[in-house]
Parts: structure tokens; sequence; C-alpha cells
């Protein structure tokens, strides 16, 4: 196997710090080891629906630049924001009324400020 590049940063990934983001597929940083030196181009948390690990890449996250991993949403704290049912809500990001991402492993991802104006 070739050595891998991080999709972030294009550095070399080593054994304890690489992750694939689940959204794009693609490889980057994310320190497994906090007694080792690492860096973080990402980052991972448990979706508590599926009480599954999350991988996302600092691209997907941030696909702005200026977003923040505060204002991306999953859907049940989506649902939760808008005041709706998750279905509702599905149903309305699947028509086009809500901009969104669905990771690879059928999670609904929101920002933040799509759900303020779509609420309003
Ligand atoms: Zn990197
Ligand atoms: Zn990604």
């Amino acid at each position: 196997m070739p050595e891998a590049a991080c999709s972030v940063c294009s550095e070399p990934l080593t054994p304890t710090c690489e992750a694939v983001c689940d959204s794009c597929g693609k490889q980057y940083h994310l320190n497994q080891r906090s007694d080792l030196p690492g860096k973080d181009c990402g980052q991972v948390w448990i979706n508590e629906d599926h009480l599954a690990l999350e991988f996302a890449c600092e691209t997907c996250l941030n696909p702005s630049a200026e977003g923040h991993l505060d204002d991306i949403l999953d859907g049940t704290e989506a649902a939760a924001l808008v005041g709706i049912g998750i279905e509702q809500l599905v149903a309305a990001a699947e028509a086009g009324g809500i901009k969104h991402r669905k990771t690879g492993s059928g999670v609904y991802l929101f920002e933040r400020r799509e759900l303020v104006a779509f609420s309003r």
C-alpha cells in the first residue's frame, strides 16, 4: 500500500494519527493517542442515535473555512432546534427545503444557520 497522505494538509499519515472521513471517504490526521504528539485535521464524535463513532475531516466540517463544529448539528439536534419531529425535518431536507449533508452511515448533518433560516 502506498503511503497515504492526509486529504486536508497533504502530509503523510502515521499509524497512530489517521482516520477516514465518513462524508468524503478520504483519510485525514486524527491523533488516536493522547500520550503521543499528533495533529488533528478533523474531528470524531459519538453519534448518540447509532452509538457509533462519526468521523469528519476539516474539509467537510468547514467547507467555508469559517464554520465551526458547534454550527454542525445532527438530525436529532436539528429537529430540536427547529421544533419539529425528525421525520418532518428529514422530509423537508430531502424535498430541498433545508441544505443538509448525509454521511456515509446515513446520518443527516445540518448547518445551524440553515436551520435558523428555515424555522423563521
Ligand atoms: Zn493533516
Ligand atoms: Zn471529508
